[in-house]
């Protein structure tokens, strides 16, 4: 199957109250296991890519040809988005040339009008192009990519605005945060995300930093209008302590166990664990 954009597999979540997840890429081994879950899993799956991340994988384009290349030869049926997550203006229309089925601009840290017409001009680009565009409004908490948010909470007033400009999904802050959680992290703002829900139009929302989020806060937020959980930081936790517990073991020093692909296998097979677990919780299990 070739790659598709983020509208039909959202639209089909917030119509039956369930969540895509977008997992986050970092490499080969990243895409190749959680494509891995998504087919066996049988659901949806949005493939993040940060400039950040984008950059390390030598550009938009070898992401694009190595992502179409396993859809291939690894015969994935279910559905897969390409996006971008947290591009900024300039990034997103690089992605819309380069191939990516899905995009995020992130124009959060700009004063709300500007924000607004920043994302008009990318939805008219991407909507000639069949691709999806995602927005944000209010500011995720922690850190990404070298960029600090102050974890600003989304007016629903504004999210209302930004809805109306033909935007596929909408992320708003909402107390959620990038990275782990503080031990004395007061939770999600429900309340505001419930309004939100209800001005905005039925439109997909997107909650960001979904590592570490308690899972019953996580099926309120679904049942609330979220249809996109965006999970990076798990990934990385599990991929660093299984190669870890690899190379505590002596395992690279046992035979030819420094083979790179012995040597990450574990962590790439707890991301396969890891993605699979999402989607049986976020409920897109099944669902492609
Ligand atoms: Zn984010």
């Amino acid at each position: 199957m070739k790659i598709v954009s983020a509208e039909t597999m959202l639209k089909n979540a917030r119509k039956d109250g369930y969540a895509v997840g977008q997992f986050n890429i970092n490499n080969l081994e990243w895409t190749k296991a959680i494509l891995t879950a998504a087919q066996a899993k049988q659901s949806p799956v949005i493939l993040g890519v940060s400039e950040g991340a984008a950059k390390y994988m030598v550009g938009y384009k070898t992401v694009v040809n190595m992502v179409e290349g396993m859809l291939e030869a690894l015969n994935i049926t279910v559905p897969v988005a390409i996006h971008l997550d947290h591009g900024s203006y300039e990034g997103a229309l690089e992605c819309i040339e380069a191939g990516f089925s899905s995009v995020m601009f992130d124009g959060s840290h700009y004063p709300i009008d500007e924000n607004l017409a920043k994302t008009k001009a990318i939805v008219a680009k991407a909507k000639a192009k069949g691709i999806s565009v995602e927005a944000e409004v209010g500011s995720i908490g922690g850190e990404e990519d070298g960029v600090t948010g102050a974890g600003e909470i989304a007016d629903p007033e504004e999210c209302r605005r930004i809805a109306a400009t033909g935007i596929t999904m909408l992320a708003a802050g909402i107390g959620n945060i990038h990275g782990t959680y503080p031990d004395n992290w007061e939770g999600l703002r429900l309340d505001v995300l419930k309004e939100i829900g209800e001005t905005t139009d039925r439109i997909p929302l997107v909650l960001h930093g979904g590592t570490g989020i308690p899972d019953a806060m996580v099926t309120e937020a679904i049942s609330y209008g979220v249809s996109k959980i965006n999970v990076n930081t798990e990934c990385q936790l599990v991929f660093a302590a299984a190669t870890r517990q690899y190379i505590e073991a002596g395992k690279d020093k046992v035979g030819k166990g420094f083979d790179p692909r012995k040597l990450l296998k574990p962590g790439y097979e707890a991301i396969i664990r890891v993605v699979q677990e999402k989607m049986d919780l976020f409920g897109s299990s099944n669902k492609a």
